[in-house]
């Protein structure tokens, strides 16, 4: 028997899902709403492929979705989509410490948000804060 064919399903938290949550947040905090023609809008993708993946992510328990009414994020969407967006700022306090092209880092950070480890993530943060404490450093680092 192959371990393969056995093996479950991941969870859904994939970076697919991860962004989704990401840009709802970034919406419903800068307008208050969420609405699937701005999500649309956000990720470049299609209406009914946001509305899909909205059904699915309603069905995984991350959010509501009512049509005429938009959506909200549950309790455990709005914490995977804090720990997202967390990640998000603390690679892009990173990046910005070496001067690169802002939309460089942005670009960069949209990968690396999906991969990055908590441990990893934790040495990040620190070395950010000892470079920001020692601008010496930081400037032999930057060239
Ligand atoms: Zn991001």
């Amino acid at each position: 028997m192959s371990a393969k064919s056995s093996r479950p399903q991941p969870p859904r938290s994939s970076a697919a899902v991860e962004d989704y949550l990401e840009r709802i947040l970034e919406l419903i905090n800068t307008k208050g709403y969420a609405r699937v023609v701005d999500i649309a809008q956000s990720l470049k993708i299609s209406q009914a492929s946001v509305t899909n993946m909205i059904q699915r992510m309603d069905a995984d328990g991350l959010l509501k979705y009512e049509r005429y009414r938009g959506m909200a994020l549950t309790a455990s969407g709005e914490a995977l989509a804090k720990n997202i967006t967390r990640r998000h700022r603390i690679l892009t306090d990173f990046l910005r410490l070496f001067g690169l092209d802002e939309e460089l880092i942005y670009h960069d950070v949209e990968g690396m948000e999906h991969h990055v480890s908590p441990p990893t993530l934790n040495a990040i943060e620190t070395l950010t804060v000892q470079l920001r404490r020692q601008p010496a450093l930081l400037a032999r680092v930057r060239q």
